[in-house]
């Protein structure tokens, strides 16, 4: 049993000693104390569903004992710098990550987090284009440092950041967006901004192939083919940011762009990769890798052996439990029968998504897409107090996002969704 200080105590402690911008889900917020493949524990041994996995970053399950395994294993052997001397661990995870990709992407860095990949990936872009100007969506989040909070585009996300370079782009968002699913619609967007808003030439585009933190917005179809034509036109580089939708968690494909029929120049992604350990990567091909040798370029801990253990057991997991394959079926029938909650209440406007990365979105009226702000939170307290965890994220901070453990089992689709039910029926 746990014995260390309890949430009260915890809290005191986060508000006497840590920054005050840390923010938490909850009015009385969770100790989680354990974890356990799709479960989370709190203080007192009382289990919670895990909807959202740490914001998509548990894909194999909490503590699966193979990643800890590897952890420990390697954590007892050595565990230094990446730079400086040879380990085995970088070049086999490098090399089983480079077998999961498509074309020449081959050549991987590593990183700590989701932003320093961004960060990465935009200046290999600019280095290797000799251009600045970079495209990113309208609602993205790529990351919190200069140059990815640029290209992130919600407000809440950005302090007073110099935009230069970054031109944001009309979001292709099937929901609210003015062109529908009309995916090729959208990207002419893309076109005027080269067009109107540069010399022609541009550095790159980023994009997620469903955003997250943006509310779970899958692109509109036809989008990225059209939009990387205009890029690639205009000679930048094309990234994709699979920080949440890679790994196998949309199901129908490892990697989100893939649902798109496109291959990306850069491909940028964390949280997933390491099971909740911090790891980020950027792949790219050997041509364009090529840029970083014009300086040195050093990231102290980006590879080193103890994260890049851990990778290699996720990918390994993934593979020996099917969790693509798993995220595919229980996913499919999670949105079914969350769609089929939308036939019952009006407040559920759009559900959306595919795999374990799904969204549902609140509006207190349909015709007007009006945010239903103070009853997603509702729903999302009571929804704990039945011992269910989810997420929320879009612009308006009332969207569900339904991003579990890729082990997520039918049963668990169906606790969630009773519990879901079961709030609302009361509402
Ligand atoms: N890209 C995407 C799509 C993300 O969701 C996030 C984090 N929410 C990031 C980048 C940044 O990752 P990190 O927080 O690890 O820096």
């Amino acid at each position: 049993p746990y014995t260390g200080p309890s949430a009260e105590e915890i809290l005191a402690k986060r508000q006497q000693y840590l920054s005050p911008s840390l923010f938490h889900l909850y009015s009385n917020p969770l100790n989680v104390v354990d974890g356990k493949m799709q479960y989370l524990f709190d203080e007192n041994g009382r289990r919670y569903l895990d909807g959202f996995g740490g914001i998509a970053t548990v894909c194999c399950g909490h503590c699966h004992p193979d990643v800890v395994d590897a952890i420990v294993k390697q954590i007892n052997r050595i565990q230094h710098s990446t730079v400086l001397y040879l380990n085995h661990a970088i070049a086999d995870f490098a090399e089983a990550l480079a077998s999961k990709m498509p074309g020449n992407l081959k050549v991987v860095f590593f990183t700590n987090s989701g932003t320093e990949a961004n960060e990465l990936a935009l200046m290999i872009a600019r280095l290797y284009t000799g251009s600045q100007d970079i495209i990113s969506l309208r609602n993205a989040y790529h990351g919190n440092a200069a140059g990815t909070m640029g290209a992130t585009a919600q407000s809440i996300w950005k302090f007073n950041v110099v935009q230069s370079g970054v031109h944001h782009a009309l979001n292709p968002d099937p929901y609210r967006g003015v062109f529908g699913s009309d995916g090729e619609q959208y990207a002419k967007d893309v076109q005027d901004i080269i067009d109107y808003g540069t010399t022609g030439h541009i550095a790159g585009f980023i994009s997620e192939a469903i955003q997250g933190v943006g509310g779970i917005i899958e692109l509109a179809p036809g989008y990225l083919p059209a939009a990387y034509k205009s890029v690639k036109e205009a000679g930048g580089l094309c990234i994709a940011d699979e920080v949440q939708a890679g790994f196998g968690r949309t199901g129908s494909h490892f990697w989100g762009f893939e649902a798109q029929g496109v291959v990306p120049d850069i491909v940028t992604m964390a949280k997933g990769i390491g099971n909740g350990i911090p790891l980020g990567a950027v792949v790219t091909t050997p041509e364009i890798a090529k840029v970083l040798t014009r300086r040195s370029y050093f990231n102290t801990f980006g590879g080193n052996p103890l994260c890049t253990a851990a990778g290699l057991a996720v990918l390994n997991v993934i593979e020996k439990e099917n969790l693509q394959e798993n995220a595919l079926v229980v996913g499919s029938y999670l949105k079914k029968r969350l769609t089929e909650l939308k036939d019952k209440y009006q407040i559920i406007g759009d559900v959306r998504g595919k795999g374990l990365m799904l969204g549902v979105e609140l509006v207190t009226d349909r015709e007007q897409k009006t945010p239903a702000k103070a009853e997603t939170l509702h729903v999302m307290e009571q929804m704990k107090e039945l011992g269910v965890l989810i997420g929320k994220g879009g612009f308006y901070g009332n969207v569900f996002r339904i991003t579990p453990p890729l082990c997520f089992t039918k049963e668990d689709a169906d606790f969630l969704v009773d519990a879901m039910d079961y709030t609302m029926s009361k509402m």
